[in-house]
């Protein structure tokens, strides 16, 4: 098995350097609808051009570059015990070059490992599957972001939330409302609908690799995706808080099958720093996306 340490940390700085066409076309979009020397243009002026400076530079985004999140689709015959250690010395080697700030901290000790790694970090979600090349998407996922995440019990009596969609959508404003001067909007929602409550919050973050845009292939959840995403911009909080007419740039949602017992909602949130980019390995072919 070839040895892809190095392109891991290709992957890694340009996950933390180089916003991906689609969010920064989100950005760009929200700019031109804000009024026009409003606090919420200017907020959005800000962050583009920031975007800009940390491409051309090649340096973080954000201070914060998160936590990194893998999903490794591999076809049979891989070893994920050796991706696994090319990941992680991909890891301590990218911290050394200044794309990632040291983010892992031992939640006993408090003490920092100082180059990424540690139990359970990086997180990497291995799935076999049938095609015959390699694919690894990574998001870095920052922690203002990380938490705002919230799991509902439905149902929600406080909220007039029940188990159906309208529950679902009652809940997932509420989360926005929450999020309020936190977590740096405008976001992206990613929602799963049932699972328990570790598949909730995995199939939630799960959501933030998609396109921006890319509607669930589900009817009922495309509606509701759109009609989250508008109300949720009528909400007026705005990017950074400010106010204005862009709280969200996305809403996406899935579901996971539930026990008749429970209905989780799990909202999760990622801000305007949606990092997150994709290598594909075909034999001694590795592209980005
Ligand atoms: S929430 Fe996102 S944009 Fe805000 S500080 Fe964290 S990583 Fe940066």
């Amino acid at each position: 098995m070839q040895d892809l340490t190095d392109a891991f940390v290709e992957l890694f700085r340009r996950a933390a350097t180089d916003l991906p066409p689609d969010v920064e076309n989100a950005l760009r979009q929200a700019y031109e609808r804000e009024e026009p020397g409003s606090p919420a243009q200017s907020v959005l002026g800000n962050i583009l051009e920031n975007v800009n400076l940390a491409r051309k530079q090649s340096t973080p985004i954000c201070q914060d570059t998160g936590t990194p999140i893998f999903y490794v689709y591999y076809p049979a015959g891989w070893s994920t015990i050796k991706l696994r250690e090319q990941i992680e010395e991909a890891a301590r080697r990218a911290t050394a070059k200044s794309y990632l700030r040291p983010n892992a901290v031992d939640s006993l000790t408090g003490k920092n490992s100082g180059d990424n790694t540690g139990e359970d970090f990086p997180v990497i979600h291995f799935v076999e599957w049938e095609n015959d090349y390699l694919q690894v998407d990574l998001a870095l996922k920052g922690g203002g972001s990380e938490n705002c995440g919230v799991q509902y019990k439905l149902p929600f009596n406080e909220l007039h939330a029940g188990r159906d969609l309208e529950g679902v959508r009652r809940v997932a404003l509420d989360a926005v409302e929450k999020a309020q001067g936190l977590g740096c909007a405008p976001g992206i929602l990613g929602i799963a609908i049932g699972g328990d409550r570790g598949t909730g919050y995995e199939v939630s973050k799960r959501q933030f690799f998609r396109n921006i845009g890319q509607r669930s292939e589900t009817p009922e959840l495309a509606d509701l995706e759109e009609r989250i995403y508008e109300e949720a911009n009528m909400l007026g909080i705005g990017p950074m808080g400010f106010g204005g007419k862009t709280t969200v740039l996305d809403v996406q949602i899935d579901r996971a099958h539930r026990l008749p017992a429970s209905y989780f909602v799990t909202v999760s949130y990622m801000c305007w720093a949606c990092r997150r980019h994709r290598m594909i390995v075909r034999g001694d072919e590795i592209t980005y996306q």
